[in-house]
């Protein structure tokens, strides 16, 4: 639970208990905390809402898309968990899982976390060249990390290091902040394109990331189809051509040697009774 304050822990338990509790049983389960962390970041599971087939498989490849460029990105968060089980407002989801806790960012794990944003859409206009309105959560996140290189962490080549606009309030009133200008319509105009100009650059980025890794898109989004959630294992394993499940693991030794042994054994074994092929003379 990488990034979750003490109230998101302390609610993720609750629901636990409650799951449990719903589910009769006596103690908390990993099940039960599985499930929890999933509605704390993505709220209910939605198991009424029924997808038409097309908005299944363009969902599977919106999220194949986000979850490809969180593993293959450099410094992206690696994707814990993807799925297109409708949840809370989103038809699809990825969890991504920092491998700590982390407060300072570099300028490149901005720029990934953007791409990471637009790899829904990158993937859908890959696949079936026309975009949905699916993605518009995404493009407030990147637009809103863009800004923020801009005007507030200084990481723009252009502008400078420097603080741009104040922001007055509470802080967990979130994107309804008053923001006053502290700066001239000429530096606001910089700043609309700097911002686009990171945004296209980011999206470029995944596109020639997903174009390049296109068979794996394709794996990971039928295997979504198939299965509808992927873990991180199973993610890997699809991405490399590999089926999803692991193969049934090979028996205890204890129970098998006989077998074990008479195999290779009956295969190495020359066939009795066949007379061996001589090559042919040339004809001279
Ligand atoms: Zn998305």
């Amino acid at each position: 639970t990488p990034g979750f304050s003490g109230a998101d822990l302390a609610n993720m338990v609750n629901e636990g208990a409650l799951l449990a509790a719903r589910r009769n049983k006596k103690k908390i389960t990993m099940d039960e905390m599985e499930e929890a962390i999933e509605r704390v970041i993505a709220g209910p599971q939605r198991k009424s809402r029924i997808l038409s087939p097309k908005e299944r498989e363009i969902a599977a490849y919106h999220e194949a898309g986000h979850a490809l460029l969180g593993k293959l990105l450099p410094t992206a968060d690696p994707p814990h968990k993807v799925t297109i089980l409708p949840r809370g407002m989103a038809l699809g989801y990825v969890i991504f899982t920092p491998p700590e806790d982390k407060y300072n960012y570099t300028r490149n794990e901005i720029l990934d976390r953007i791409a990471v944003a637009l790899g829904g859409r990158v993937a859908e206009e890959i696949v079936f060249s026309e975009v949905t309105t699916g993605a518009q959560n995404d493009f407030e996140q990147a637009t809103e990390l863009a800004r923020k290189m801009v005007t507030e962490f200084g990481m723009s080549e252009k502008l400078g290091p420097l603080s741009l606009g104040k922001r007055h309030g509470p802080i967990f009133l979130g994107r309804d902040l008053v923001e006053s200008r502290n700066y001239s319509e000429e530096i606001a105009y910089e700043i609309d394109k700097e911002i686009r100009r990171i945004i296209d650059e980011c999206y470029e980025r995944g596109r020639a990331t997903i174009t390049e890794h296109r068979e794996g898109l394709e794996r990971v989004a039928q295997a979504l189809l198939e299965k509808e959630s992927l873990e991180a294992e199973e993610l890997n394993r699809v991405f490399a051509g590999l089926p999803a499940d692991l193969p049934p693991a090979p028996a205890a030794p204890a129970a098998a040697p006989p077998a074990a042994e008479a195999q290779p054994e009956a295969k190495a074994r020359p066939e009795p009774g066949l007379p061996k092929l001589k090559p042919k003379p040339e004809p001279s």
